[in-house]
């Protein structure tokens, strides 16, 4: 079991499951979204997923014609991010989970598009756009 919440703490989530994936993306929407030189997320089962407080504090913001970033109203933390269609998955922000967890499963992605300052290379594989 997997708990979490944004910064304010109004909003507060359970997920029934594993962190089994972490994926650091360097985008330029994630970099913005974040306002970090990426974002850590991983594939989570939507309906796994249960928000115990704060629900009608979940904004939307369409980044993307088919993907949703999902933030707290009131702290702007980032929940979650969630593409048409794939429904059943949501992409959770992991600097918000308050469990311990480690994940082995772990790499960067869209690095081509990533800050000029912030050089990472800690191992992990790479790819420069999504994971092949
Ligand atoms: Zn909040
Ligand atoms: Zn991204």
């Amino acid at each position: 079991m997997i708990e979490g919440g944004c910064l304010c703490g109004g909003i507060r989530y359970r997920y029934d499951g594993e962190i089994e994936e972490i994926s650091y993306c360097h985008c330029s929407q994630c970099r913005k979204a974040h306002g970090s030189p990426f974002a850590a997320v991983s594939p989570v089962a939507t309906d796994r997923l249960e928000f115990i407080a704060g629900a009608e504090l979940l904004r939307e913001y369409r980044s993307s014609p088919d993907k949703l970033r999902v933030f707290c109203a009131t702290c702007g933390s980032p929940i979650y991010s969630a593409k048409d269609d794939l429904p059943h998955i949501r992409r959770l922000r992991l600097g918000t989970v308050d469990t311990p967890f480690t994940c082995a499963n772990a790499f960067h992605i869209f690095t081509e598009s990533g800050a000029s300052w912030w050089d990472c290379d800690d191992g992990l594989p790479r790819y420069a756009q999504r994971k092949p």
